[in-house]
C-alpha cells in the first residue's frame, strides 16, 4: 500500500453564500465542510433558519401555483437539457470539488458527475412525455387518466454520492413539474450548492420552483419533513433515520419515497468466469470505500472455488493504492469524516474478534494517512452467522466472506438479512442466474457485473433498504399524482 502523492498547497476556500446564489435559502452562519484526506477546509456554506424554511416553502408554493411550470413540458425539458450542458461544461470543476468534500477517487467523481448528467438528461426527454391513458366506457362517458405533479417535493439527501443522489431526485421531479426544495447533507453540501447553481441561473426557470436548504437534519431536515405545506419527501439515506422520516411524514400524510441501507450479497459460483468475478467483487466493496448503499459488502463463495478466490482477492486487497483521490494513482480514499471512521472501525473490531482478517483489519494513521480518515480494505472470513458485521450495514470497506455448497444455500444466506438493494451475481449457467435472480429478494441483481447504473432503469429496495423506486420511468412517476377526469355526455343517476 503506497501514497505517493502530494497534494497541492491550499485549496481555495469556496464561499458559497446567498448573495451569490440567491436560491439558496440562507443566513450568514457558515457550515463548514473538510477535505477527508487532508482534514483542510473545503468550502464554508450559509445554512438556513427555521424561518428560512418556510419561506422556501412558501416561495416553491407560489412558483408552483402560478407559473406555467408544471403545464409545460418542452420548457422543463429546455431549462433541464441546458442545466446538463452547463454541469458538462464544468465537469472537471465539479469532479474535483466532489473528491475534495467526499473523498472519492478524481475517476470516480468525475463517474459520479458524468452520471448526473445523464440523468439529468434522461428526465429532460421524460419530461415531454409524460402520459396518462383515456378510454371509451360506455355510450357518451370517457375516461381519462391524467399524471399530475405531485405539487412542492422536499430531497433529502447523503453524503456518499451527494451529486448522483440529489440529481436522481430533483430531475424526475422537476420533469414532472414540480417545485423542489432541496436540503444536502451537512457533510457535503458544497458540491450539490454549485451543482444546483448551475441550474438556479437559468432565465426560464420560475424563481422558487428550485430552493435549497442547508443544515442539520434534526432541525431545518425535520422541518420540512412536518411541514403542512410540502406534498412529498424523497429521502435517501439510513434505514433507522428513514423509518423515522416516514413516522414525522406521516401526520401531514405526505408522500414519502424512501431509498434505504443495504448489506448486498455478491454470490459467485464455481462455475463463473473467476477473473472477471475477482475484479468485480473488489469494485463491490472497495470503490468509494465502501460507502455506497449497493456495496457488495457480503461474498458468498461456492465452497470448491472458496479458499483460492478469497486469497487472490486478499492479495488485491493489499495491494490497493490507498491515498488522497485527487492522485490519479489512487484506487481507495479516505472515508468522509473522522466520526464515521471511527463508526467502520468499531465493526473492524468485530472482524477482529470473532473472525479470520485475511487482509486490513487496520486502522491508518500514521502518515502519509495521519491528517485524513483511513481505514484499510479489510476482508474477513469464518464469522458467525449472527455476528452483528454480517447483519448489519458497514458502510465502509469491509467483506465479510461466506461459504455455500448449494445454490438453495446460496439463496438462503443472500436473503438473511433485514435489507434487500441489491444483488450480484457471477455464473455461466444462464437458467441458474434466472433462478437465482428470481428467488434474491433485492431491488437491483446484477449478472456478470456489478455497481452499473443506468438513468432508464429503475432502483430501490425491498424490506428494509426502501419504499418506492427511483430512476426509469417508475422513479420519475414516483413524482406525479394519478387524476381520473370523467366526461358524461348524457349521465343517469338512482
Ligand atoms: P443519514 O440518514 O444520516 O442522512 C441522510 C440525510 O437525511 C441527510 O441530509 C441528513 O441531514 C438528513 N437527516 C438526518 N436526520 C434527519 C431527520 N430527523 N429528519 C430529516 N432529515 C434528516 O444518512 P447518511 O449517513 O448521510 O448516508 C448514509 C446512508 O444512506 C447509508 O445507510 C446508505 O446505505 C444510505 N444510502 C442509500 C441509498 C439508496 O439509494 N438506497 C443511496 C445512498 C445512501
Amino acid at each position: 500500500m503506497t501514497a505517493t502523492f502530494t497534494p497541492r498547497g491550499s485549496w481555495a476556500t469556496l464561499k458559497v453564500n446567498n448573495g451569490l446564489h440567491p436560491f439558496l435559502s440562507a443566513s450568514a452562519d457558515a457550515l463548514s465542510s473538510y477535505d477527508p484526506a487532508t482534514g483542510e477546509l473545503v468550502a464554508n456554506v450559509a445554512t438556513s433558519t427555521l424561518g428560512q424554511v418556510d419561506e422556501a416553502v412558501d416561495s416553491a408554493e407560489r412558483a408552483f401555483r402560478k407559473s406555467t411550470w408544471r403545464n409545460d413540458g418542452a420548457l422543463r425539458a429546455r431549462v433541464l437539457f441546458r442545466w446538463a450542458e452547463r454541469m458538462r461544461q464544468q465537469t472537471e470543476e465539479l469532479a474535483e470539488l466532489l473528491t475534495r468534500e467526499q473523498g472519492k477517487t478524481i475517476g470516480q467523481a468525475r463517474g459520479e458527475v458524468l452520471s448526473s448528467i445523464s440523468m439529468i438528461e434522461y428526465n429532460a426527454g421524460q419530461a415531454r412525455a409524460i402520459y396518462g391513458r383515456s378510454a371509451a366506457l360506455k355510450e357518451g362517458v370517457h375516461g381519462v387518466v391524467l399524471r399530475e405533479p405531485v405539487g412542492i417535493v422536499a430531497a433529502i439527501t447523503p453524503w456518499n454520492y451527494p451529486l448522483n443522489l440529489t440529481i436522481r431526485a430533483v430531475a424526475p421531479a422537476l420533469a414532472a413539474g414540480n417545485a423542489v426544495i432541496v436540503k444536502p447533507a451537512s457533510l457535503t453540501p458544497a458540491i450539490v450548492i454549485k451543482a444546483l447553481a448551475l441550474l438556479a441561473q437559468d432565465n426560464d426557470l420560475p424563481d422558487g420552483i428550485v430552493r435549497a436548504i442547508v443544515g442539520s437534519g434534526g432541525t431545518v431536515g425535520d422541518r420540512l419533513v412536518t411541514h403542512e405545506g410540502i406534498n412529498m419527501i424523497a429521502f435517501t439515506g439510513d434505514s433507522v433515520t428513514g423509518i423515522n422520516v416516514m413516522k414525522r411524514a406521516a401526520d401531514s400524510l405526505k408522500n414519502v419515497s424512501l431509498e434505504l441501507g443495504g448489506k448486498s450479497p455478491n454470490i459467485v459460483f464455481a462455475d463463473a468466469n473467476l477473473e472477471k468475478a475477482l475484479v468485480g467483487a473488489e469494485n463491490a466493496i472497495f470503490s468509494s470505500a465502501g460507502q455506497i448503499c449497493t456495496a457488495g459488502s457480503r461474498l458468498l463463495l461456492e465452497e470448491s472455488i472458496h479458499d483460492e478466490f478469497v486469497e487472490r482477492l486478499a492479495q488485491r486487497a493489499r495491494d490497493m493504492n490507498v491515498g488522497d483521490g485527487l492522485d490519479p494513482a489512487t484506487q481507495m480514499g479516505p472515508l468522509v469524516s473522522a466520526g464515521h471512521k471511527q463508526t467502520v472501525w468499531d465493526y473492524v473490531e468485530i472482524a477482529n474478534a470473532e473472525g479470520t482478517v485475511v487482509a486490513g483489519g487496520r486502522s491508518l494513521d500514521d502518515s502519509p494517512y495521519d491528517k485524513g480518515n483511513f481505514v484499510a480494505p479489510t476482508i474477513v472470513t469464518d464469522l458467525p452467522a449472527d455476528s452483528r458485521l454480517v447483519r448489519e450495514e458497514v458502510f465502509g470497506p469491509v467483506l465479510v466472506v461466506q461459504k455455500f455448497s448449494t445454490e438453495e444455500e446460496a439463496v438462503n444466506i443472500a436473503n438473511s438479512t433485514d435489507f434487500g438493494l441489491a444483488c450480484g451475481l457471477w455464473t455461466s449457467d444462464l437458467d441458474r442466474a434466472w433462478r437465482v435472480g428470481r428467488n434474491v429478494e433485492a431491488g437491483t441483481i446484477w449478472i456478470n457485473t456489478y455497481h452499473h447504473f443506468y438513468g432508464e432503469m429503475e432502483v430501490g429496495g425491498f424490506k428494509k433498504s426502501g419504499i418506492g423506486r427511483q430512476q426509469g420511468v417508475e422513479g420519475l412517476l414516483e413524482f406525479t399524482e394519478t387524476k381520473h377526469l370523467n366526461f358524461d355526455s348524457n349521465p343517469t343517476f338512482w
